[in-house]
């Protein structure tokens, strides 16, 4: 029988052998089943068997004329729902519309169920998250002290190596993984979520030229970088840590997807979204496009890549895109992926714009003189991550350049002494007739005496130092008055 909601409309096929009965199961979806006991060649308890086989979740109703004690039972026993005489039916109406309740509220109840057991599997998978993250924040924190050790030593032995000598090669490489393993401990601890977050407004072109910066020297010469930076973008509010991981993660994800080269865009631009997913308010949004011409994803690892350990590389974490998606919700924001397999990916990411009143205060700008290319990118680094908005120059010309075309006044300005381009003291003396509120802070390998500065204690840091000496410098220069 197959019912209409009102039971007043219903739709019926009678059958009368065992292979009828078979046919009709498979090939139709019935809501109840009324089985005579007494059957030609074959009885009701068969009928039973074979329905309670097939449909187990189909009601039955066994309507007979003769129908003793030991029948009900049998047929309670086989999965009837209820047994009818045929004297008695008056009953079978009611008979019908209680069998059908009770389906109704069967499964009603298994989809409770379900639900209760999907909500039991996602609140285990949060606790094992958890579990994880607990672990790996405690792991990754020994371990970025461990890799500062070696990140300095490495930078230290560079610096003695003779100028010739082979160890410089082998010197960079344990430096440049070094970095990496920072890189990953930094994703690993933001993934626990218990570094203290510093929100700031900032400004992702800068944010999104420092990485590249970073990461140029890292993506072989077969990728090509193209950058398209939009002009005069709002701020976003963020904490740079994690910006820069959000950069760091995509632009590392587009490297490693263009193994055989290509070409890898980035650009930002303002958008005005009228109407954004769920969650998010319509208006000015700050996007980032990282596109890469890689080998792009298949509509199934598409749907996959946000989960955390999803990987498809046998080096991965896949814990890359979990990260950025989690910062990227977290202020408001969300991301896009356009992909196609062979073709290459856009991810985009939306940050929404910051309006100007509710800019906090302006970042302190600092800039940093160095020519040894590693030392400075680990200065920049760590100092981008205190919250600094930090310029990188590597001679006289390129930080002249700098002072020309920054858009806000530079608040320190960190040198070498001896620069291989000339002196870092008249470079600073220079710096600071053009932005007269700019501290200085001079870095050497020679010893504070040897060296002509006033105020040594204050305005010179001797290499090496630990990121924690350069900070504590940094923010004693800046308090100074200029
Ligand atoms: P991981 O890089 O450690 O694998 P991610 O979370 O960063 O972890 O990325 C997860 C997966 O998403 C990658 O293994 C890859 O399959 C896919 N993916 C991410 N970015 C790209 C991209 N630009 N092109 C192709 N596949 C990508
Ligand atoms: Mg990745």
């Amino acid at each position: 029988l197959r019912l209409d909601k009102t039971l007043l409309r219903y739709e019926l096929t009678r059958v009368e052998t065992y292979a009828a009965l078979e046919h009709e199961l498979t090939a139709n979806d019935w809501d109840i089943a009324l089985v005579d006991y007494i059957l030609d060649s074959w009885t009701g308890a068969d009928a039973l068997r074979l329905m309670h086989k097939m449909k187990p979740e189909l009601p039955i109703l066994v309507v007979s004329g003769n129908l003793g004690e030991e029948i009900v039972h049998e047929c309670v026993n086989l999965g009837a729902r209820d047994c009818i005489r045929k004297g008695e039916l008056y009953q079978l109406v009611p008979a019908i519309e209680r069998a059908l309740l009770n389906q109704r509220n069967l499964r009603r109840r298994q989809e409770a169920e379900l639900a209760l057991k999907e909500a039991e599997d996602q609140i285990r998978q949060a606790q094992k998250m958890e579990a994880v993250g607990r672990l790996t924040l405690g792991i990754a924190h020994d371990f970025n002290n461990i890799l500062n050790v070696i990140l300095l030593q490495s930078e230290r032995l560079m610096n003695e190596a003779p100028a010739m000598s082979p160890l410089h090669a082998d010197l960079h490489q344990i430096h440049r993984m070094a970095q990496q393993a920072t890189g990953l401990t930094r994703q690993l601890l933001s993934f626990s979520r218990q570094r203290k977050l510093d929100p700031k407004a900032l400004d992702l072109n800068s944010c999104v030229a420092a990485s590249i910066e970073m990461l140029g020297r890292l993506i072989g010469a077969d990728i090509k970088i193209e950058q398209s930076l939009g002009i005069d973008l709002p701020k976003i509010k963020a904490d740079s840590v994690q910006l820069d991981q959000v950069l760091m993660n995509l632009l590392s994800n587009a490297r490693e997807a263009m193994p055989n080269g290509g070409l890898l865009k980035v650009a930002t631009e303002t958008v005005f979204v009228a109407a954004p997913p769920p969650g998010r308010a319509p208006g000015l949004y700050v996007a980032l496009h990282v596109t890469d011409t890689g080998v792009g994803m298949d509509e199934k690892t598409q749907a996959r890549i946000f989960d955390p350990f999803f990987t498809t590389k046998s080096q991965g974490t896949g814990l890359g895109l979990a990260n950025v998606r989690a910062i990227v919700e977290e202020y408001g924001g969300y991301l896009l992926v356009t992909s196609s397999p062979g073709e290459g990916t856009r991810m985009s990411v939306r940050f929404p714009a910051l309006i100007a009143k509710e800019e906090e205060t302006r970042n302190q700008a600092i800039l940093v003189v160095e020519d040894e290319d590693d030392l400075r990118s680990v200065m920049t680094e760590v100092l981008r991550s205190q919250g600094y908005n930090v310029y990188a120059a590597g001679n006289q010309d390129e930080a002249l350049k700098i002072c020309r075309t920054v858009t806000e006044p530079l608040d320190l300005v960190i040198a070498d002494v001896m620069l291989s381009s000339g002196s870092g003291i008249s470079l600073v003396n220079e710096i600071v007739s053009i932005f007269p509120n700019a501290r200085a802070l001079y870095i050497s390998g020679y010893a504070a005496d040897t060296v002509p500065i006033d105020n040594p204690a204050e305005r010179f840091l001797q290499k090496p130092f630990t990121g924690g000496m350069l900070k504590e410098r940094v923010q004693s220069a800046l308090r100074r008055a200029a």
